[in-house]
């Protein structure tokens, strides 16, 4: 299960923000699951691990290896799944430094597209783990992974970018003061401070930006607000100039809640038809399943009535107002969008 972490933030003034809840993609050795274009109703009733309402499932971490589906044939759990999973590949940055690296990361993925793969993914490895022979950091925008993004943008896929982390990532930790802050004493390898060499989150979005920037016919989805999720206004600059990108809210939705409504609605309001709903809700083979299911719905109720209604609720423990979306823009957010940006979607 992905760690459910209560959190403070600050806002760009300074003042503390209301305490808030994030969910960050699991330890070091598996990578996150994005629900996309959720059907509620298709979890009815399940009682077994097959209920994934998510129509897509991430299913690989950047070493397939490690994989939280190794030992299970991917084809045969897509296949099982009815319809409710796809796939979203991904590389391993783990062999950056093979000589062969770019041209086996390019034949795997397509023999992955051929295998019904519909997008691609790079996680935050790159820019806060993988380095190079030098022993440098290495930023999206290397060029070793310059052939990479352009046969996806060859193949009509989309890229998916989980980069950078929360902030907290470069801060110094205090659990009282943030609780966020165990995740990252649990997950020391993510936690970048005082690390000699590291990039800043600023470069390794930065190089991201220059990767939208130099691949104008790539589709790009930042993942989790594309790790901006504390400023809209930043992110709202991103979205205008780069048309090649979308964003989704996946495990950062109380960001969404917690923040001013007026100022968020505007923003969805503006950015329409450049933000996918996601969650990031799994189910690992130790989970207990009713228990899963529970949440995964409390998760799907609670975001849907901030998206859909004007109502005020608590989440968490904290005051939330709805947004009350339009219902043509809900249909965005919720399924058209995920369809237009990842084309494969059914
Ligand atoms: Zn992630």
């Amino acid at each position: 299960m992905s760690d459910r972490l209560t959190r403070t933030l600050s806002t760009q003034s300074g003042q503390p923000n209301p305490r808030i809840t994030a969910k960050l993609c699991p330890g070091n050795r598996k990578g996150c699951d994005i629900g996309y274009a959720p059907a509620i109703s298709s979890c009815e009733g399940a009682n077994s691990s097959s209920c994934l309402p998510g129509k897509m499932r991430l299913l690989r971490r950047p070493s397939p290896q490690l994989s939280r589906f190794s030992g299970m044939h991917r084809q045969a759990f897509v296949h099982s799944s009815h319809g409710h999973v796809l796939l979203c590949t991904t590389f391993d940055g783990y062999k950056f430094n093979a000589p062969a690296f770019t041209q086996d990361s390019v034949q795997q993925i397509n023999r992955d597209f051929q295998d019904g793969a519909i997008a691609v993914k790079i996680w935050k490895t790159f820019g806060m783990e993988i380095k190079d022979s030098n022993g440098k950091y290495v930023l999206p925008d290397d060029p070793k992974l310059k052939p990479i993004y352009e046969d996806i943008a060859q193949h009509d896929k989309t890229l998916l970018t989980h980069l950078a982390e929360p902030d907290l990532a470069w801060e110094p930790l205090d659990v009282k003061k943030d609780p966020l802050a165990q995740y990252y004493l649990e997950n020391p390898q993510w936690h970048m401070l005082n690390k000699p060499g590291v990039p800043s989150k600023k470069a390794i979005l930065e190089a991201r930006d220059r990767v939208l920037e130099q691949n104008p016919k790539l589709r790009v989805v930042g993942v989790h607000l594309a790790s901006m999720e504390k400023d809209l206004d930043a992110l709202g600059q991103r979205l205008d100039k780069y048309p090649n990108f979308a964003v989704d809210t996946a495990a950062r939705m109380e960001y969404l809640m917690y923040g001013d409504p007026e100022k968020v609605r505007a923003f969805l309001m503006k950015y329409q038809d450049r933000v996918i709903y996601g969650t990031d809700l799994d189910v690992n083979p130790d989970a207990d399943v009713q228990k899963s299911v529970k949440e995964w719905k409390e998760t799907y109720a609670n975001d849907w009535r901030f998206f859909a209604t004007d109502e005020t609720f608590q989440v968490e423990g904290h005051a939330v107002h709805g947004v009350k979306l339009p219902k043509d823009i809900l249909q965005k957010v919720y399924r058209t969008n995920a369809q237009h940006w990842i084309r494969g979607l059914p």
